[in-house]
């Protein structure tokens, strides 16, 4: 097979500086597993604005389409919060999230045991957790139409329509059952069913795929509101839990948190296979540009280490090799090397961003 090829973009704010200790761990895989990748760098967000005068352009975008998987680290900062809205940092994303059709989008939320005292819930709630929120990310209430503001009488109604078409919830739908024929074998279908008629046509769907093609996965059905709160009082239950646009956008958010600081949380997007087999993925560490500690060596470059972790393992195939690197941020933590958002106030000097790659590349030649 040929050299597998990644574009990396590494965007704003401390998105460079996490992405130099990304490029070490790429090279310490091609160094010592025989891992080698293709590696072509370009410009996202506020630094292709800078260049081009838009936040991606169609060479770039042409590029992301090409390549085998695209690691993005953040976009965005207060020197562009003033620009047009149709040429803002974060349209970049957009675009390459909506033309690569990304509608699945990972988000694990896994608590190290020596991270879990960050968490806001109990030790035992938290300890051990390891879950996988696939939230739909292309379609429902964010783009439906109509939408929009509009004139009614004597005031104004703001308007935005839930929309899911069956192929839209069986795609979905079948990527959640993928994922937990790889982990445990279960799935648990989040929606309003008893208010919505989208989640009537979802709770269904769903069903019927399971009913067709994976009647070996268990799985349940919950409304999305009980279904947060049974994330905050006993996590530990779910495996892959699947759900629409908007609910996930606020479901993956609380479990993330469950699990302690943003400076850990990996991402994935995923869509259909291509000619390869392999999915258009873009891997992305759930944080922003972080300006108000860009430049300064603070970052904590593992939820990007981690993002790269999941390419390993949904793009390239090299599950092991996934484990493999996040046993060694967990040992690093473990051993107590910490980055400042890892810290409590008197615990010490914090490990700067290189010091903290570093730690896992030294980790990484320990695990040989
Ligand atoms: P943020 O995620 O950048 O930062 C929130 C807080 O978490 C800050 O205090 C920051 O210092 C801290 N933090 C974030 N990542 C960290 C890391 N790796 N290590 C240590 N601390 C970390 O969110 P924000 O401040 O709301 O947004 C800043 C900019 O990023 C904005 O322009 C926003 O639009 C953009 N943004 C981009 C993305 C993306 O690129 N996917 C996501 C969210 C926000």
């Amino acid at each position: 097979m040929s050299t597998p090829s990644l574009l990396i973009l590494a965007g704003d704010g401390i998105g460079p500086e996490v992405m130099i200790e990304v490029r070490k761990i790429i090279g310490w895989f091609g160094a010592n597993r025989g891992l080698k990748f293709d590696v072509t760098e370009d410009l996202v967000g506020g630094a292709a604005y800078d260049k081009h005068g838009t936040p991606l352009t169609d060479e770039t975008m042409a590029k992301a389409q090409s390549v085998d998987a695209v690691l993005l680290g953040a976009v965005g900062g207060p020197k562009y919060d003033k620009l047009d809205f149709s040429v803002k940092p974060e349209r970049g994303l957009l675009r390459l999230r909506k033309e690569m059709d990304l509608f699945a989008n990972l988000r694990p939320a896994q608590c190290f045991d020596a991270l879990a005292d960050f968490s806001s819930l109990k030790k035992d709630v938290v300890a051990g957790l390891d879950i996988m929120i696939i939230r739909e990310l292309t379609s429902g209430v964010y783009f439906g139409e109509p939408r929009g503001i509009f004139k009614e009488g004597n005031e104004r109604v703001g308007i935005n329509t839930q929309r899911y078409t069956e192929s839209e919830i069986a795609r979905v739908a079948r990527s959640a059952f993928e994922m937990a024929r790889r982990r445990n074998n279960k799935v648990c279908s989040m929606e309003k069913a008893n208010v919505m008629e989208s989640g009537i046509l979802w709770r269904d769907v769903v069903q019927e795929v399971h009913d067709a093609e994976y009647p070996d996965v268990e799985l349940s059905h919950m409304y999305a509101d009980a279904g947060a709160m049974q994330l905050t009082r006993w996590p530990k239950q779910f495996d892959v839990i699947v759900t629409d646009n908007l609910f996930g956008d606020l479901l993956s958010d609380l479990a993330a948190m469950l699990t302690g600081s943003l400076g850990m949380l990996p991402s994935a997007s995923l869509g259909l296979p291509m000619a390869n087999g392999r999915p258009k993925a873009l891997y992305e560490p759930v944080h922003g540009s972080a300006p108000d500690i860009a430049g300064q060596g603070k970052a904590n470059p593992c939820a990007c280490i981690l993002s790269f972790a999941m390419a390993l393992r949904y793009s390239f195939d090299q599950g092991d090799e996934a484990t493999r690197l996040e046993k060694a941020v967990e040992n690093v933590l473990a051993d107590g090397i910490r980055t400042a958002d890892l810290m409590q106030s008197k615990d010490g000097t914090p490990a700067t961003t290189t010091e903290m790659g570093d730690a896992v590349i030294r980790a990484l030649d320990a695990s040989l």
